[in-house]
């Protein structure tokens, strides 16, 4: 979620309303909308609250089609097309993920500047300038992989989610110069590691790194 002076812009359905309404002190009416990057359920499950509670959802055709939701509040966006939210100018951009249309946004606010959100990809084809916060999942290491892996399961993995390398080539292949801080979302439990994700990546950039909570809050 991103948090301005006078605006939240939730990025994802993935945690309870209930929690988002604690974190903004229970005041709605700072909420903007929801960005969704794709049908799969720790990224949308809670959407249901959202729409009930009147709060516009959006997310590409593709999505609302997988999540087969019928409501007033969704709304539907293009790759490539900018839309805006509340006071947010929001990118949407297609990533590489197992699922139908998924995408990840770059995201402009007045005072707080361009916000890259990848998640859920296993490269990112697109690069951006200007970047001054990026939010990126960096979701495994190949050397934390089991032997005995089941070869489906690897495969699936490999093509789906952003491993440290990659992540590490994503961020060499923007424009950092004025990028304040990273944030690591999204990493696999079985196979990431916090501290040393964390150090790879600040020693590769030299910027700062955060590792996101499930559900966390940038004040931008
Ligand atoms: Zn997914
Ligand atoms: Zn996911």
């Amino acid at each position: 979620m991103l948090e301005s002076d006078n605006s939240c812009l939730i990025i994802e359905a993935g945690v309870k309303l209930k929690e988002v309404k604690k974190a903004i002190n229970y005041n709605m009416s700072k909420i903007c909308g929801c960005i969704l990057t794709h049908e799969h359920k720790d990224h949308c499950g809670y959407i249901r609250e959202y729409l009930q509670n009147g709060i516009r959802c959006y997310m590409s055709g593709g999505t609302a089609e997988a999540i087969n939701i019928d409501s007033p509040y969704v709304k539907k966006i293009t790759p490539k097309c900018v839309f805006t939210v509340g006071a947010y100018k929001v990118l949407p951009f297609r990533t590489k993920h197992d699922c139908s249309e998924p995408v990840g946004y770059l995201i402009n606010h007045t005072e707080c500047g361009n916000i890259l959100f990848a998640t859920d990809t296993y490269y990112l084809p697109n690069t951006f300038k200007n970047l001054n916060h990026i939010l990126i999942e960096c979701n495994y290491a190949a050397e934390l992989l089991e032997e005995d892996m089941p070869k489906s399961r690897k495969s699936r993995l490999l093509t789906s989610h952003l491993s440290l390398t990659t992540c590490i080539d994503a961020l060499r292949a923007n424009d950092l110069s004025k990028a304040r801080n990273i944030m690591l979302i999204h990493l696999s439990n079985a196979h990431s590691n916090a501290v040393q994700f964390k150090k790879a990546v600040e020693a590769e950039t030299g910027i700062p790194v955060l590792i996101a909570e499930k559900g966390v809050i940038m004040e931008v």
